[in-house]
This record gives structure tokens, C-alpha cells and sequence, in this order.
């Protein structure tokens, strides 16, 4: 099976390919399940408070199976203390829920470090879209938050990263790209020298062991 952990345009379920839709508050509709939801630091509203409350009902409905993503993005213009403050406050709610939490992060993570540390964060964190070096890839490993490696992969850049992620904290997304999964998959199986049922059959035991939701 593929498992496509963050998507903005999931197709149809099948036997072999699970998808997880991504939901932004104020943004889509609860279209897709299962799904996360979260407040995407480019669509915090004026009123966050009722947007937060939002986002508690939302998460109530159990096929919503993560928080996120929320996270903290420097190229965007939301003013910065409303990002941290809305981040954190997921946080405290994903904790609360005791639910995944899929990070968005762009230029920012120091910042996101120190956020998933002061608010001491105990889910699992999923940092997706991650296509920085290896050398930062290791302190976040360090710190035991699952990577969710995207299309980018596909530019060639960070061999090192595809050849050494631990394989038990990766994720693979297509997030909003038009890629298939599957080429994704197959990109990062040429990289490591796996073949495809081996990353196939690692990926859905990390989806096990940080969801709370069956497969199957
Ligand atoms: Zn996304």
C-alpha cells in the first residue's frame, strides 16, 4: 500500500493507496476522511479565538485523525507574534487530544523547535515537506519528530538525506503537487537501493505506530 501522508488533493481510497487529506479552517470543508485539520499559519482569522473553537468541534469528529498543519512560515506576511501564538496553541490542543501533529515550517526551525519545546510537546510531531540538508535533519531526529519527505526529493539535492533518514521516521506527501505517490515512493527506493514493497510495508508501520486509526 502507499500511503500519501499529506495531501490537498487526495483521490479515491483504495487497497493500495490511503491517503490523508489536509483540511485548513476557514479555507475547506470536511470533505475528505480521514483527514487532519488545523489553522494553516497563512489563514489565521482576526477572531483565532472562534476559529480555535472551530477547530475543537472539528477534531471531535473522529475521522479526523492529526492536528494540522499549523506551524510557523517566515516568507509569509502573518504577523509573526499570531503565528507563534496560534502554533502554540494547537500544540496544547493536539496534546490535549492526544492526537499527531503535522507541522508546517518554512524558514523557521529554530522557532518551531523552541515552540514544540516550551509547549512540551508529547505526540508524535510530523514535519512535513521537509527538503532541507541532512546535518538539520539530524538535530530534528534528535528531538524524535517524524520527517514527511515531498516532490522535492525529486530535484536531487540532499542524496545524503534520502540515504541516511532513518527509515522508521519517514513520511512520504505530495502535499498540493499533482505527482503521483507512487513516483515518489520510487524516487526514494532508487536513492536508498530498497525495493518498493520494502518501503511500502515500513511506511505503514510508521503510519501504525503514530495514528490511531486502522488501515485496513
Ligand atoms: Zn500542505
Amino acid at each position: 500500500m502507499y500511503i500519501d501522508i499529506h495531501t490537498h488533493h487526495p483521490k479515491t481510497q483504495s487497497n493500495s493507496y490511503f491517503a490523508l487529506a489536509n483540511m485548513m479552517v476557514s479555507k475547506d470543508y470536511l470533505t475528505y476522511k480521514p483527514c487532519s485539520i488545523g489553522i494553516h499559519p497563512w489563514y489565521i482569522d482576526d477572531n483565532f479565538d472562534k476559529q480555535l473553537e472551530a477547530l475543537v468541534q472539528l477534531q471531535a469528529n473522529e475521522a479526523v485523525i492529526a492536528v494540522g498543519e499549523c506551524g510557523l512560515d517566515k516568507m509569509h506576511s502573518t504577523p509573526w507574534d499570531r503565528q507563534v501564538m496560534a502554533f502554540e496553541r494547537q500544540i496544547a490542543l493536539a496534546n490535549e487530544l492526544n492526537k499527531p501533529i503535522i507541522v508546517h515550517c518554512v524558514r523557521a526551525y529554530a522557532e518551531v523547535l523552541t515552540s514544540l519545546m516550551r509547549m512540551k510537546t508529547k505526540v508524535p510531531v510530523i514535519l512535513h515537506g521537509y527538503s532541507k540538508n541532512w546535518e538539520l535533519a539530524k538535530t530534528l531526529l534528535h528531538h524524535g519528530y517524524y520527517l514527511s519527505l515531498g516532490a522535492n526529493i525529486l530535484k536531487g539535492q540532499h542524496l545524503d538525506l534520502l540515504q541516511n533518514i532513518p527509515l522508521d521516521r519517514l513520511f512520504l506527501e505530495t502535499d498540493d503537487k499533482t505527482i503521483a505517490i507512487s513516483d515518489i515512493y520510487a524516487y526514494f527506493c532508487h536513492a536508498r537501493k530498497l525495493t518498493k514493497e520494502q518501503l511500502q510495508e515500513q511506511i505503514v508501520q510508521n503510519f501504525n505506530r503514530v495514528f490511531n486509526y486502522s488501515l485496513v
